[in-house]
């Protein structure tokens, strides 16, 4: 029984089956210098220029926990609004890989540093929790590396021992969307604490990514696949589908989903089973000797939580009540925090409404089209406010002001010389706008008749040709109203 693949549930109308997704998203720290290690974390440096014996692994070396690390992982968790712990402990997780010196990874197994929380996506029809089920610190394991001979493999250990959380989620999700939406969220959440750069592209925000089937109404979870290291949002997505569709295809056929781990070859958009599924006794966790459970007071994570700035969702609140945003607004404005900051300036001297449209509007496209982020726009915060006050006050009209928009993007020139220099004013004066009309009045001799016997149609048309003969700089309004009248 072969199917095309995207025959169920995702694009499937009579969808019988439902998906159940639940992340493990390895995000790592921001921070100089390593989990247990005083090596640098620098991104791109080259081969094993960044490793000290620790990291290594070298007989006889010991660990010390890095407290920024420690920081970082506990202002997550009030990112997420979660229960911190107070105690935690590190285990050893044992496992033997080329890339792992140690033979184990220092990771946290019963007791983690940061317990429940939650996550609020905001999607088409409404707002939707995912659940946390932890966050816990952990070692970054080196990388092989098989592509520099074709007989031997050479490992890099300069992201040995750098410090990741690993953050769990509940299986509260249900589509590529929603794992879009949470870890777009997640990201966002974290980069406006400063925890992780959110850099997918480097590496540093992956996702060992959980799916299972069940049909629609069964309350019991299916059996889960676990698919490794996805490292975009579109492979996620891409593999969820893939994953989903291969279960639903399994129980259609009579047969049972082996709980696996998978990895996903984005070159054949498809999963491939790795091996079954190890259980967590087969790692044979126990805490790790060399380091001391991890004791916080609740005066330090008191002190860390004066350091929160504000996040997205209660950013996103503000907005919406105090500038009548709309929650679409409010939500791409908040996205990150660069984003808010600049709309912030815009608008501390313009007009909010005006603000808004032309950011998401005519700002975001330009900075699109030349792949540019905020941080880089060549219109400054304050020549755009300068901008929408030069249309909000009638010197040009909204149509210019594009024209002017484009000029500025081309480097930083303040509006108003622009407009001053290409003479682009808008035309305001009824004597000289009055003048203009009659002459194209008289040109149109013919359609000025039909329009007076009827063809109300034709109003359009001479608004466009006083516009046309006035170089666009006519003020649209004026020539509305002087246009009924003479006509
Ligand atoms: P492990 O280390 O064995 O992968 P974790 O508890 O770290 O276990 O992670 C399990 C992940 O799998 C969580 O994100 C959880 O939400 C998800 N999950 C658990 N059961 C299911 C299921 N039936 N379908 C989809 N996801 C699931
Ligand atoms: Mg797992």
């Amino acid at each position: 029984m072969s199917k095309d693949k995207s025959e169920y549930l995702i694009n499937r109308k009579d969808n019988q089956y439902e998906v159940v997704i639940g992340l493990e998203v390895h995000a790592q720290v921001t921070s100089e210098s390593k989990l247990f290690s005083t090596s640098s974390t620098k991104f791109g440096a080259e081969p094993n220029t960044q490793v000290s014996l620790v990291d290594a692994a070298l007989p006889g070396m010991l660990p010390v926990i890095n407290e920024y690390c420690v920081k970082q992982a506990i202002k997550t968790g009030i990112g997420l609004k979660a229960k911190i712990n107070k105690r935690s402990v590190f285990d050893r997780k044992n496992y033997f890989y080329a890339d792992l010196p140690q033979g184990y990874q220092i990771s946290q197994f019963k007791d983690p540093i940061v317990g429940e929380g939650k996550v609020i996506l905001d999607m088409p029809d409404g707002q939707k929790e995912v659940g946390i089920e932890r966050l816990h610190l952990e070692q970054d394991a080196g990388k092989s590396i098989h592509d520099l001979d074709p007989k031997n493999t050479f490992v890099d250990l300069n992201r040995s021992g750098v410090a990741l959380m690993e953050i769990v989620s509940k299986p509260d999700l249900r589509s590529p969307d929603e794992v879009n939406a949470y870890v777009k969220k997640l990201r966002s959440i974290m980069r406006y604490l400063g925890t992780c750069d959110g850099n997918m592209q480097e590496g540093s925000l992956r996702a060992d990514v959980n799916v299972s089937v069940r049909r629609k109404g069964t309350k019991e979870f299916g059996t889960r696949c676990e698919i490794k290291n996805v490292n975009s949002i579109k492979f996620m997505q891409m593999a969820i589908e893939y994953e989903a569709n291969r279960q639903v295809d399994l129980i259609e056929e009579g047969q049972s989903i082996d709980q696996e781990t998978r990895l996903f070859d984005t070159k054949k958009n498809e999963t491939r089973s790795m091996r079954s599924k190890e259980d967590a006794h087969d790692y044979r966790y126990f805490p790790d000797p060399d380091l001391l459970p991890l004791e916080v007071s609740d005066d330090f994570i008191e002190k860390l939580k004066l350091e929160i700035p504000e996040l997205p969702d209660e950013k996103k609140k503000r907005f919406i009540e105090k500038f009548k945003l709309s929650p679409y607004e409010a939500t791409i404005l908040v996205s990150d925090n660069e984003t808010s900051n600049y709309f912030e300036n815009v608008i501390k001297k313009s007009d909010v409404k005006l603000a808004t449209n032309w950011i998401i509007g005519e700002l975001f496209a330009a900075l699109n089209e030349k792949n540019l982020e905020i941080t880089e726009s060549p219109i400054s915060a304050g020549n755009l406010s300068k901008l929408i006050n030069l249309i909000k006050d009638g010197t040009i009209s909204g149509k210019i002001a594009k024209i002017v928009f484009e000029n500025m993007m081309e480097g930083d020139k303040d509006p108003k010389k622009i407009v001053e220099e290409k003479g682009l004013k808008q035309e305001s004066d009824p004597k000289a706008l009055e003048t203009l009309i009659d002459k194209v009045i008289d040109d149109n001799r013919e359609k000025a008749t039909e329009y007076k016997s009827g063809k109300v149609k034709l109003f359009g048309f001479f608004v466009g040709q006083v516009m046309k003969v006035s170089g666009g700089k006519a003020n649209p309004q004026l020539v509305n109203e002087i246009l009924k009248k003479k006509l």
